[in-house]
């Protein structure tokens, strides 16, 4: 998949496209990482509307400030999203789950659940990570909320697919009413897709 716009968001879920930040996943070499930096990270973040422009503006001053501190959050990053695109295809490839893959989802999802606190609403009150703004993982949170919400629902986890595309690697959360998407999206795997067939049928 390319990052054609800005960046392309087609997964239908926070989780799904941060694990799509990679052009090509399945490619040895075409694959392109976007996360090349703490400040990559932080832009994707504010696209992805889990991280403000205020903030993302304090996230990048302090990352100059600490360049050593915010470049661990983006390894931090890049492993979570690993481990998170692996138990994903552990499911679409109907392979097993690596026990190391999720011991690590494990420790950094205990690590952001002691963080929850209830915070009343107009009529009722809503689950909240507490965590400070200017924290430089404050983005990952919701996405290790975003996986576990799939992750624990048997009928949410049955639309989450493999784009067809060969080598494309992306992932999305199928919401056609009879799950019948093939790819990330019809504009790129999908007319390479059609145009393939259309040769091999000329052939
Ligand atoms: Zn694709």
């Amino acid at each position: 998949m390319s990052e054609t716009n800005k960046y392309m968001m087609v997964g239908e879920r926070l989780c799904l496209d941060f694990i799509n930040t990679i052009s090509w996943r399945e490619s040895e070499d075409k694959r392109r990482d976007w996360f090349t930096s703490y400040d990559k990270l932080v832009d994707w973040s504010l696209h992805a509307g889990i991280v403000e422009e205020k903030q993302a503006h304090l996230l990048l001053k302090k990352s100059v400030l600490n360049p050593s501190e915010s470049e661990q959050t983006l390894r931090q990053a890049i492993q979570l999203r690993e481990a998170i695109y692996r138990i994903f295809c552990s499911f679409t490839k109907k392979e097993l789950i690596n026990p190391e893959d999720l011991t690590n989802f494990n420790k950094v999802m205990r690590h952001y659940y002691q963080l929850m606190q209830l915070v009343p609403m107009e009529n009722d009150y809503s689950l909240q990570f507490d965590i400070s703004e200017g924290a430089f993982d404050s983005m990952l949170p919701p996405i290790v909320q975003s996986a576990v919400d799939i992750l624990t629902s048997e009928q949410d986890l049955g639309r989450v697919k493999h784009c067809e595309g060969d080598p494309c690697g992306w992932l999305f959360f199928d919401t056609s009413r009879n799950r019948s998407r093939r790819w990330c999206s019809m504009a790129d795997c999908g007319n390479r897709a059609k145009a393939r067939r259309f040769y091999q049928n000329k052939k």
